[in-house]
């Protein structure tokens, strides 16, 4: 299983007892007891009960509950709140397609030098402070031309334009 990087952020955010929880029923994909995800996760009932609540605060889940006829408890049927967790994938996609956005002007807007020998890159104003020698070892600095760069970058953004457009229609209908 690769890294999710929303699983990441929820790790971050709210431990990872509810990380856990939540990767259980994004799995599971339909209406689970606490009990069934503790026994299947390994976690201790309570740590899975106090992990959803934290869950429930941020809306990433929610329950159905139904009266147990014969004892009289309650009985709660939890699942992934997907509207929230789609509209939290939507704005961080929404953060990198500004990143890369601001990434592009950077590189548009500048004129890059390289050193041949260690890789480092300057502004051409960083290379005019520098008489076009490499800070590090004084080698002489080679002009960059990052139109590859910057193509790459534009063709990211598109897909990535595309991607949120299409989205916003499934989030908005
Ligand atoms: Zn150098």
């Amino acid at each position: 299983m690769g890294e999710d990087p929303m699983l990441l952020m929820i790790e971050r955010m709210y431990g990872p007892e509810a990380r856990r929880v939540l990767e259980y029923l994004l799995e599971k994909n339909r209406e689970v007891k606490d009990e069934e995800i503790a026994e299947e996760t390994g976690l201790r009932i309570n740590n899975v009960r106090r992990a959803l609540y934290l869950l429930l605060e941020h809306s990433l889940v929610m329950y159905r509950r139904v009266r147990d006829r014969s004892s009289g408890w309650y009985i709660y049927y939890w699942q992934v709140n997907v509207d929230q967790i789609n509209a939290i994938l939507y704005a961080r996609k929404k953060m990198v397609l500004e990143k890369l956005k601001a990434r592009l002007r950077y590189e548009e807007s500048n004129e890059f030098y390289v050193c041949p020998n260690d890789g480092s890159r300057y502004t051409f104003d960083e290379a005019v402070d520098n008489d076009f020698r490499c800070p590090r070892c004084g080698a002489m600095l080679d002009y960059e031309d990052n139109s590859r760069y910057k193509e790459v970058l534009r063709k990211r953004i598109a897909i990535i334009e595309e991607e949120l457009k299409r989205e916003a229609k499934i989030l908005s209908s």
